[in-house]
């Protein structure tokens, strides 16, 4: 960013009451605990602001990038020189209409379903335990156990890159294996409907608690991580073609593929981004080298 576009921005937001950092740690706000300083780092506190924000960055003609809870993301060791939108905090409103929850794209996917189980209402049991928000569930059309997001989103509330509104409904949000149109319209999502059907609350509540259960047994909760590294090739599982490769433990710098689930790459102190990127590509290369396999990542990595 110029000195110029950085003083637009800084007095644009100010005048709009939106709050801002200049140069804040992205490491502060991703699961990876990985990431150099935004050049700014904005929070719009509603829909309204958010939209200020997409308005001004296209003004000004500045990169921006959208973060809600930071659990998919690898941000670079230098940074991110542009604006990061931060969709948290005053936009985490969740409402229940009759068999209809409605959240906003900052509420954790985890008090949605909690939200759920409370309204008696069954369909997004699988997604408890996921650590993301709900803007980024369905930009990454997140998924667990059989269940996706695609399965319960009806409808979705966005701004444009100029921060129009537009309602899109699920034949037109592109869902497809951890993508969704948000990947390539850049648009964002500022307001999710689910919809989802009568149940047990005693039955919601114990498939939840056997999700969590699963979830603390075989993932390396106790590490920073950003989930699942690799998504699936088509026709095996990247965990198990890690672990037949003997990779599991394999580190680089303070990077490392985890010794209790291979799919996952963990920071075990002191990691940067690039220590990451070498595992993954070393693990990629090697898999691919020693079963065809090719593997493509699922963590999103923003330089
Ligand atoms: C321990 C652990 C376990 C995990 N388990 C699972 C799992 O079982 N299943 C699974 O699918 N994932 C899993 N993940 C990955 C991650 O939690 C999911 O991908 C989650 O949906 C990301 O949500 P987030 O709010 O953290 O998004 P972020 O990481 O903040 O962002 C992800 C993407 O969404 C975009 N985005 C964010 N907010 C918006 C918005 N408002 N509008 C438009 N785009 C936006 C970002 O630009 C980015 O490209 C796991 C991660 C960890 C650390």
């Amino acid at each position: 960013m110029t000195e110029q576009q950085i003083v637009f921005l800084r007095s644009a937001l100010e005048r709009a009451g939106i709050a801002f950092r200049c140069g804040e740690a992205l490491s502060a706000h991703t699961s990876f605990r990985i990431g150099g300083p935004a050049a700014v780092f904005a929070m719009p506190a509603s829909s309204g602001q958010l939209a200020e924000c997409l308005r001004l960055c296209r003004e000004a003609d500045v990169r921006r990038y959208l973060l809600c809870k930071g659990s998919n993301i690898l941000f670079a060791d230098e940074g991110f020189d542009g604006a990061v939108i931060a969709v948290g905090e005053g936009m985490d409103s969740i409402r229940t209409e009759g068999t209809r929850i409605v959240a906003g794209a900052g509420a954790s996917l985890s008090r949605v379903c909690l939200a759920a189980r409370d309204a008696g209402l069954t369909g997004l049991e699988f997604a408890y335990g996921i650590p993301g928000g709900v803007g980024g569930a369905v930009y990454m059309n997140a998924g667990a156990y059989g269940g996706e997001m695609k399965d319960v989103v009806s409808r979705v509330h966005c701004l444009d890159e100029a921060g129009n509104p537009h309602w899109l409904l699920p034949e037109q949000l592109a869902f497809g294996y951890r993508t969704s149109c948000f990947e390539h319209s850049g648009w964002a999502v500022d307001e999710v409907e689910f919809t989802l059907r009568p149940g047990s609350r005693e039955e919601i509540a114990a498939a939840m608690e056997d999700y969590l259960a699963r979830r603390k047994t075989k993932q390396p909760l106790d590490k920073p991580s950003a989930g699942s590294a690799f998504k699936r090739p088509q026709g095996a599982f990247a965990s198990a073609l890690i672990d037949q490769c003997g990779l599991k433990g394999y580190q680089v710098g303070g990077a490392a593929i985890s010794e209790k689930h291979a799919g996952f790459i963990v920071n075990l102190g002191g990691a940067t981004c690039a220590d990451v990127l070498a595992v993954a590509d070393d693990v990629s290369r090697i898999v691919r080298e020693k079963t065809g396999f090719v593997l493509e990542k699922e963590i999103r990595v923003v330089r």
